[in-house]
């Protein structure tokens, strides 16, 4: 009889360590993005690691690289684990790294305790998950969730004047012998690892979160229009001021949106004054506005309070207001059963969960249009990411990797079970 698989810390984190000299940076972080060389290089190790525990390999026209753990019955969809291994130009060493090679980890800790299950368990590793070389970003899994590669992300040029698909070309060069399978494969489920960039869980000492969704966004473009006029020469009752109106709006819903709701989001990151000049009161004021909200109402409501306090404030000083929609991605609720998977499996290894939302965008957001999906957030330093400081404690990245493992045996077992039921339930209906 097999002995019960379990994750070796230490090997992981000399993983981690050993992913985390190829593009490292002065600062002790990592510069390696998308489709880049130092890209190509952790991918042509990670397949190096795969081949030398027998695990196949297999890739698709938007580069994604899996591996895989074969299980009993080949024809089954597997469990599929992944995240990413690019990174920000100045990112860190466990953005991405962390949920790919604690997903090795469990694919090795299956093969280390000779452990059979049903269906094979699958690893990935999406291409480009942060956008900022190419976007968009999270470019793989929605590829992958698609069936197909848009053909204008094709021809996305980087800051550097690389061509995407000639990139893409280059990157799957690298592993020649690599089987080229097509986009979008079914699968059984996906589970994701990655650290929470956020400050909740490591505030509350809980090694696990469960993630319960993605929280919705809408990004909005608001232009507030005026008149131009003399600084020096033009009273306060002859103003048509759009900045004067910004300011105070800006103040308003600073001081309401979030203070009235923990759970909403709004942030004003670019503003623009034209014609600009030192000496004029501007024409028009632009501005871009990011709500989230992970209730698709509240997130709703929130939009419309920001056009009616746009359009108040335009009007009492005698200017107009205008809305240029620029994006919206509504929240996304993993199934309940996911998160049952997850704290059945946490529970077991003697693991504290905490539910929470991500506030961020994940792959799992575009793979859970394929198949039931969940993930689990790490808590992260001082909840830094996107940047070269970031940093996760040793006992919180052992408890992730043992989480992400313990997740996934209830994951095979539920679906098993779930197997057996309906052979039995479709037997019975035959006799
Ligand atoms: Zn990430």
């Amino acid at each position: 009889m097999s002995r019960r698989p379990a994750i070796r810390p230490e090997r992981l984190a000399a993983r981690l360590a050993r992913f985390a000299e190829i593009g490292a940076t002065p600062r002790g972080g990592v510069n390696r993005q998308a489709l880049t060389e130092g890209d190509r290089q952790a991918r042509a190790l990670l397949a190096d690691l795969a081949l030398a525990r027998g695990f196949a390999l297999r890739q698709d026209d938007a580069a994604n690289l899996f591996l895989r753990r074969e299980g009993g019955d080949p024809a089954l969809p597997p469990l599929l684990l992944g995240s990413h291994l690019d990174t920000q130009p100045t990112g860190g060493r466990f953005d991405g790294a962390l949920g790919v090679l604690a997903g090795f980890e469990v694919l090795e800790a299956l093969e280390d305790a000779g452990a059979r299950t049903g269906r094979a368990v699958e690893l990935v590793s999406w291409t480009n998950e942060e956008g900022c070389r190419f976007a968009p970003g999270a470019m793989g899994s929605q590829a992958f969730a698609q069936g197909q590669i848009a053909p204008e992300w094709r021809e996305a040029r980087a800051p550097d004047g690389a061509r995407l698909d000639d990139e893409l070309a280059l990157t799957l060069a690298v592993l020649p012998g690599v089987l080229l399978a097509p986009l979008g494969s079914p699968i059984a489920a996906y589970l994701e690892l990655h650290i929470e960039q956020g400050p909740i869980l490591e505030r509350e000492d809980v090694p696990v979160g469960v993630v319960t969704g993605i929280q919705g966004t809408i990004w909005l473009e608001v232009t507030l229009t005026g008149q131009a006029a003399h600084a020096g020469t033009t009273p306060l009752d002859f103003r048509r001021d759009p900045l004067a109106a910004a300011t105070r709006l800006l103040a308003a819903l600073h001081g309401e949106v979030m203070p009235s709701d923990p759970q909403a989001r709004f942030t004003v990151g670019r503003i623009e004054a034209s014609p600009g000049s030192v000496n004029a009161v501007p024409e028009s004021v632009t501005f871009t506005v990011d709500l989230r909200h992970p209730d698709a109402a509240r997130l709703a409501a929130l939009e419309q309070r920001v056009r009616e306090a746009a359009m108040r404030e335009a009007e009492r000083a005698r200017c107009t207001a205008s809305f240029r929609p620029l994006a919206h991605m509504p929240p996304l609720a993993f199934p309940e059963a996911m998160l049952e998977v997850i704290e059945t499996g946490a529970g077991r290894a003697g693991l504290p969960t905490l539910r929470l939302i991500s506030g961020a965008f994940h792959d799992a957001l575009h793979v859970a249009r394929c198949a039931p999906t969940a993930m689990i957030f790490c808590p992260c330093r001082d909840g830094i990411s996107h940047n070269e400081a970031e940093d996760v404690e040793p006992r919180f990245v052992a408890a992730g990797a043992t989480a992400l493992l313990e997740a996934s045996l209830a994951f095979l077992e539920r679906a098993e079970m779930g197997t057996s039921i309906e052979t039995r339930g479709a037997a019975m209906r035959a006799g």
